[in-house]
């Protein structure tokens, strides 16, 4: 076999003899005989080994901002690896990609951040942003501020450090120990956590649970508090309306720092730039990746406040921390096109004022059926809960599993790959998606739920 000529049977076959899947139950894919070969797409269409089209709701895994099958973005590359494929920023060198892209990073993000730190996944920018916060207070002469607070639920990558940050109790439960420092608070989440409260009280509650934290790890001791603007494999949970104006009220009352995680909400999926623009906060760091390259090559970023990169600046000593892959040119290079496509398309303004209004619409008139409890969204990325009892958020349970898992394999079966977190059906569609594919988005989940009665 060769990648211009495969088999489809044996192509599974060597998966189940040969390849370990990510976040995946390995007796199941055993089971299954493989995974699904998905061996092209073009748009915001997936299409399997037999040809079968799906629409992809989850825009990969929430990345392909563009969409797929970008000419512009192949052509990038291919002439990125002709001219300088690959070097890298350790010996006092840059090439232009990575120059530019840094460059066009900060001016998008605004105000004090001008800087910005390279790596190729979100979970390295991740374990940037830890290594950064605890560096920064260490060269501030506080070291013992190394405390970082996230919330429950929160997802910030795969590697010990991501998972730590993170707050999955499964992910917790397997390969620890973890990374010590880190404590975690409620999460926003007023469906599960505050149904019925009065929105204005849960907000306050949420934020009284970081302020309690800070004060009982002790204020001289927290390097930051971190947090995704919208939490989203947890489950897109969207904050109550002031929440992140009062967190970064706390963060500059107890003079630790704010970090956000803008691995999915960042590049236009929340009809702004970045999540923090949305919610109209001033991190000091904010981690990037996904929609960055719209999933086109692997490439992450940290941006980095002013004053962080003076007191970097204050001492002649390395900062001994990045990867082999920092500011890799061709990703670099196709970076800055997938940013140029954004801006010439409008797509931001597109998710903001018609794509994401319509797809809210869509949502509102979903939120009517019988097992919705609720159907939220800002932008592009949304969620639909499932309930058993409409009016209130109990959930089904049962040995099925949960209700989540049987609308998703619906859902697939019928055309739409979307994902399923807990009783929720999850998606965030590629930014390009038309009117048409948002309806087919949204009568697909009534299908599934319709059958699933
Ligand atoms: N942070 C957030 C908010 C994410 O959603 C993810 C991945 O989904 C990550 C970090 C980790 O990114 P990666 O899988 O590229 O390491």
């Amino acid at each position: 076999m060769t990648l211009k000529n495969y088999d489809i049977a044996e192509l599974r076959r060597l998966d189940v003899a040969h390849h370990l899947p990510c976040h995946q139950d390995h007796k199941l894919m055993q089971d299954l005989g493989g995974a699904r070969i998905i061996t092209r797409a073009q748009g915001s269409t997936i299409f399997d080994g037999e040809g079968t089209p799906l629409l992809d709701g989850m825009a990969g895994l929430w990345c392909v901002q563009v969409g797929y099958g970008r000419e512009e973005l192949a052509k990038v590359a291919y002439d990125q690896m002709l001219e300088l494929a690959y070097y890298n920023t350790f010996f006092k060198t840059a090439s232009p990609p990575t120059v530019l892209l840094a460059t066009k990073i900060s001016q998008l993000m605004g105000g004090n951040l001008s800087h910005v730190f390279f790596n190729n996944s979100g979970s390295e920018a991740v374990d940037t942003i830890i290594r950064l916060a605890r560096y920064y207070w260490q060269l501030k002469g506080q070291p013992e501020r190394n405390v970082l607070i996230a919330r429950n639920n929160a997802y910030h990558g795969s590697t010990i450090a991501g998972a730590s940050l993170g707050g999955m109790s499964h992910m917790h439960a397997q390969g620890g120990p973890f990374v010590p420092g880190i404590e975690h608070v409620m999460q926003p989440y007023q469906f599960n956590e505050g149904f019925g409260e009065d929105p204005e009280a849960f907000c306050q509650r949420a934020v009284d649970a970081i302020e309690s934290k800070i004060l009982e790890v002790g204020p001289e001791k927290v390097a930051a508090v971190i947090g995704e603007p919208i939490q989203g494999a947890g489950g897109v949970i969207i904050p109550p309306e002031g929440y992140w104006p009062k967190v970064e009220a706390l963060c500059r009352k107890y003079g630790c720092l704010l970090a956000v995680d803008e691995v999915i909400c960042g590049y236009g999926r929340l009809g702004q730039w970045f999540g923090f623009h949305h919610y109209g906060i001033k991190p000091d760091l904010v981690s990037m990746a996904k929609g960055l390259s719209s999933g086109y090559l692997p490439i992450s970023a940290v941006g980095v406040a002013d004053f962080i990169v003076e007191a970097l600046r204050s001492v002649s000593d390395d900062f001994v921390h990045g990867f082999t892959y920092s500011g890799h040119p061709t990703a670099a290079a196709v970076a800055l096109k997938n940013i140029e496509i954004i801006e010439r398309e409008g797509l931001v303004e597109r998710t903001r004022t018609d794509t994401g209004p319509y797809l809210a619409k869509g949502l509102a008139e979903l939120a009517k059926h019988p097992l919705v409890g609720e159907a939220r969204s800002v932008g592009l990325i949304g969620a639909v809960e499932i309930v058993a009892e409409k009016g209130t958020n109990k959930r089904f349970g049962g040995k099925e599993g949960p209700a989540g898992l049987i609308v998703r394999d619906l859902c697939i079966k019928h055309g739409l790959m979307v994902r399923a977190v807990r009783d929720s059906i999850v998606f965030s569609p590629p930014l390009v998606i038309t009117h048409a594919e948002i309806d087919q988005l949204v009568g697909t989940i009534r299908k599934a739920l319709d059958e699933a009665l």
